[in-house]
């Protein structure tokens, strides 16, 4: 990666050397760009990621290669982040969650990178000099974080609100569970466990869709949304999750 021969030091720190300069202070020296190009952007990402992870530091920065850094994600994955920022959790529980048959292969990734906190919302990508606020684009001064995005800002609210309707008239025990506690998958085990799972799943899933296609959000939309995922879900083989009325 900071091969002398073919890339070097000096041409990395032209590229990168300001974004990283608080990671690999050595990088900061000397020249650097005034604009980056997308490639070194992404570099930047990946070598923030591997200096979290102790993969690259200033003792081996000389000598890792970018595919080494790919092979050391792929064979050893660091242990989250968040499991040791937030050690009150219930893990075993939400891991349950994450692994259950009611969500789809898609759904368990995007909710573990949600879970995670490193789900690309504007306060993410701002910390990644990706974003120049880091702010919603709808709400005025507002931090988009994922509580935001999914559960609080004017566009998801009433959709959110919505579902949570639908839960709780189900299962009356989850009336009072915070918004966060439905997000971070764990809220208290019930009876209706599955049926709960399978539309928090798919309001993740609906939230996130609109927004890769830039589309505003509505409870109708929602609905039609849903009742499509609930459709294709009893056509399957997956397990019993009751049955959903609109
Ligand atoms: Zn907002």
């Amino acid at each position: 990666m900071l091969d002398s021969e073919t890339n070097s030091k000096k041409h990395l720190s032209y590229w990168i050397g300001i974004q990283m300069r608080r990671d690999l202070p050595e990088l900061a020296n000397g020249p650097h760009a005034e604009i980056i190009p997308p490639y070194f952007k992404h570099s930047v990402n990946l070598l923030k990621e591997a200096v979290n992870a102790d993969i690259v530091n200033l003792g081996n920065m000389g000598a890792v290669k970018t595919k080494a850094i790919y092979a050391e994600f792929n064979s050893t994955p660091p242990p989250p982040k968040i499991i040791s920022k937030h050690p009150e959790l219930p893990w075993e529980l939400i891991y349950d969650r994450l692994d259950s048959c009611v969500l789809s292969p898609t759904c368990r990734d995007l909710w573990f990178i949600v879970i995670n906190n490193i789900y690309p919302n504007k306060q993410r990508l701002h910390r990644l000099n990706q974003h120049e606020t880091g702010n919603c684009a709808k709400c005025i001064n507002t931090q988009e974080t994922n509580p935001h995005l999914f559960m609080e800002c004017a566009n998801t609210r009433p959709v959110w609100l919505f579902v949570r309707e639908l839960i709780t008239d189900k299962q009356p025990g989850l009336l009072f569970t915070p918004c966060i506690d439905f997000m971070n998958l764990c809220y208290t085990k019930l009876e209706g466990e599955n049926m709960t799972l399978f539309l928090l799943s798919t309001f993740v899933a609906f939230i996130h869709d609109c927004r890769r296609a830039e589309e505003n959000v509505s409870v109708n939309k929602f609905k039609g949304f849903l009742k499509n995922c609930y459709f294709k879900y009893t056509q399957g083989k997956h397990p019993d999750i009751g049955v959903l009325n609109l």
